[in-house]
């Protein structure tokens, strides 16, 4: 590869630095801007744009009395639309074989089918994944949610699709993590793709109390190679929690690292 050639997307959008569309941790004034301070000086990076998502893209993965509901909060509503786009581009991205990484907010793994917590509003992952699969583009996944909280907002909306395996590892320290991650691929010959719910709440810093900045490493480079040897390298990742600000950049850009 040359110098100049770029080896991983950021899919981003300036509108996510805003902050006054709710009051809550995900959306807390500074938190993208740690993250993008970092990773948007990444020279092997590149940064490109998303698209709002469609109304019928998100009802893949909503009731649509609760899409209604969220459009009472306009400002709230045209966020995790413009979320939810970056998730479908990442996933575009991701299918062609090329990896991504959509830094994006509101996060999307608690939110299911007609009802969303913990500062989720759309279900990025579960919208990016069944829009691939109602365009015939894929039949099978693989979803590894390492976020410090459970994914079950993913877990409900993509509960009815038998050929997607999810996996949100449990165990207490960085080693156990990691090698939980190896037992739940090695036997998973082939997937169409591999999608990550990247939260980084789990950090040693954080709440979860238990990876390091170079756990985040290693968990990107197994997914990358997990992704080479059974899905034709496609692979993208999504940003989901993660509320330690002085060092979310240097986890992200890490775990990236390993993921390109
Ligand atoms: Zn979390």
């Amino acid at each position: 590869m040359g110098l100049n050639e770029k080896f991983m997307k950021i899919v981003f959008h300036e509108k996510f630095y805003e902050s006054d569309y709710a009051n809550d941790g995900a959306s807390v004034s500074g938190r993208l801007e740690s993250i993008m301070s970092v990773v948007g000086n990444e020279p092997s990076f590149e940064i490109v744009h998303p698209d709002f998502a469609r109304e019928e893209d998100v009802l893949l993965a909503h009731a649509p009395a609760y899409v209604e509901a969220i459009k009472s909060n306009a400002k709230r509503y045209s966020m995790a639309m413009l979320s939810a786009g970056a998730a479908i581009l990442a996933a575009d991205i991701g299918i062609s074989g090329e990896p991504a990484f959509a830094c994006l907010r509101p996060p999307g793994h608690h939110a299911s089918y007609e009802s969303a917590w913990g500062y989720c509003v759309f279900c990025n992952m579960g919208i990016a994944l069944l829009k691939l699969k109602a365009n015939k583009m894929i039949n099978s996944a693989f979803v590894l949610d390492f976020d410090a909280h459970t994914g079950d907002g993913t877990k409900a909306v993509l509960s009815n699709w038998n050929e997607c395996r999810i996996v949100n590892p449990y165990a207490e320290n960085g080693k156990l993590y990691l090698k939980e991650i190896q037992d739940a691929i090695k036997d998973i010959s082939s997937v169409d793709i591999v999608g990550v719910c990247a939260g980084f709440d789990a950090y040693e810093k954080d709440m979860g109390k238990k990876l390091s900045t170079f756990d985040f490493y290693v968990i990107g480079d197994i997914m990358k190679n997990f992704a080479k040897r059974a899905a034709n390298g496609r692979r993208f990742a999504l940003l989901e929690g993660g509320y330690y600000l002085p060092d979310l950049g240097k986890n992200v850009l890490s775990f990236c690292q390993g993921f390109q």
